[in-house]
């Protein structure tokens, strides 16, 4: 175990955001790199805008992107003592001050701030200095912030960060009503959790200084910070919905793999020479965050899928088909007694990008044909195809199981018999298989099949045939 503590901290306020999923990766591959820990903590203090839905969401896609904890998920709500505690331990310090002002009386003050044309709307100290504690009257705490001086961090993305204390005001620490802000919580509990490095998103930076304060009034540490830049789209505005998916669990609805997107997300901001595809193992051996370039990535769905789509091809048939199964369950279609699920995997990896469709090339098998495509019946079957489809079924029906070698002979006895072409007969079979006209190659679908199903789909499929051919 090395010293490194690192933490995902997100709000409860929504599903997990593939920015939030790269910044939760960023500290995960750390951890495991250095074999430091990686804790989450749920920020759940707002509790108007905070559910245990988007907790559960959160959960549920750090489990599906494989991003362990090592402590945790603890829960800010639990922990209110602790933050009353040094709230309280500021005051008795003097670090910290009750404030009474009233909203009508900060509104005043700002709007006349405002016609006077200052630039500062912060809060203007009133209370700083105050003695009496007025009995019963409502107050918030305010921390006594470092009015001269500078405040700098080297962050470990963007460099060297420096803020005027000047620019800073006396922030709420704890509200009217008794609960702690924001920025309070966050530096208690990087304290009380060891936190040795702050990885998080760049919309952060200007509480960094406001943070650091409390950290030296605690008499604490400060971490290292380094935050991470925003993700874009292509149009360089903030990346939203506008631009495709945000939620990192409808990418999984939507059929990618999980290490498709850890894999793009982290390459997103960070290179490696020009290496695209990334195991995890690779990742946790190679990512560094002096790499992670400064500037906001672009959002590239095309890319995405490009890398899905090599998952896909590579992944492995077994997973692969447990994953299928999910899929056409959620359809209605159960894959229990049908063909075996890697072996229609297999026929399948070469021509889907996202498990969805694969999982539209695969009902088929799992499925038997309801309808058959007229037109293509039009095109595709006549006399000598009903002829030589009768052949086929009764030489499957006899035939018992039969591989892929087995097939290709039956197939070619019966071409052989009847003197027709692969050409003009494998389209009747693929109707009569499949309904339709797309499939994977005609010896590949009666293999996946069996000769059992495949007799039993043709003699089906021989009825309809030879009814339309009468009504032509
Ligand atoms: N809870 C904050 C957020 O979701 C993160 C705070 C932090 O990482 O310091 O934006």
């Amino acid at each position: 175990m090395s010293d490194l503590r690192v933490r995902f901290a997100p709000s409860p306020t929504g599903y997990l955001h593939i920015g939030g999923a790269r910044t939760a990766l960023f500290n995960y591959l750390l951890a495991r790199q250095q074999h430091g820990a990686f804790i989450l903590r749920i920020e759940d203090t707002d509790v108007e805008r905070s559910t245990q839905a988007s907790t559960d969401a959160i959960l549920q896609a750090m489990e599906w992107l494989g991003l362990d904890y090592d402590e945790g998920p603890f829960f800010q709500s639990d922990r209110f003592d602790l933050y009353k505690a040094k709230v309280a331990r500021l005051l008795a310090e003097g670090k910290a001050y009750r404030c009474y002002c009233s909203a009508e009386e900060l509104e005043q003050k700002r709007a006349a701030a405002a016609a006077a044309g200052s630039s500062r709307f912060g809060y203007d100290g009133t209370c700083r200095h105050r003695t009496d504690q007025p009995e019963g009257a409502p107050f918030v705490v305010r921390f006594r912030t470092p009015q001269t001086g500078t405040t700098t961090f080297l962050d470990r993305i963007k460099g060297p960060i420096s803020f005027n204390n000047e620019e800073l005001d006396d922030l709420i620490i704890q509200r009217t009503d008794g609960t702690p802000t924001y920025n309070f919580v966050v530096v208690v509990d990087d304290v009380d959790m060891r936190i040795s490095l702050v990885i998080r998103g760049d919309d952060h930076i200007n509480n960094t200084p406001r943070q650091i304060h409390i950290y030296q009034a605690l008499g604490a540490p400060v971490p290292e910070f380094a935050h991470v830049p925003m993700i874009l789209g292509a149009d360089k505005k903030r990346l939203s919905k506008r631009h495709g998916a945000t939620s990192v669990m409808v990418y999984k609805e939507m059929g990618y793999l999980p290490e498709a997107l850890v894999n793009y997300l982290v390459r997103l901001g960070w290179s490696h020479g020009d290496q695209e595809i990334f195991s995890k193992q690779e990742l946790i051996e190679k990512f560094n965050l002096e790499s992670v370039g400064r500037a906001a990535g672009v959002f590239n769905p095309d890319k995405l899928l490009w890398l899905n789509e090599h998952y896909i091809k590579t992944g492995d048939p077994q997973r692969l088909g447990a994953l299928l199964a999910e899929i056409l369950a959620s359809r209605g279609i159960s894959t229990a007694g049908g063909p075996d699920l890697a072996a229609a995997v297999r026929t399948l990896q070469d021509r889907a990008k996202t498990l969805v469709e694969m999982a539209d090339g695969a009902a088929f098998y799992y499925s038997r044909p309801t309808s058959y495509d007229a037109e293509a019946i039009e095109r595709q079957v006549g006399p000598e195809q009903i002829a030589a489809l009768d052949h086929l079924h009764a030489e499957l029906a006899s035939a018992g199981e039969v591989d892929h070698a087995g097939v290709e002979a039956v197939f070619q006895k019966v071409l052989a018999a009847t003197g027709l072409k692969l050409g003009k007969l494998g389209p009747a079979v693929r109707i009569a298989l499949t309904g339709g006209t797309v499939s994977p190659s005609i010896y590949e679908v009666v293999a996946v099949l069996g000769s059992g199903e495949t007799a039993a789909r043709l003699q089906s499929a021989l009825g309809v045939f030879r009814a339309a051919i009468k009504t032509a």
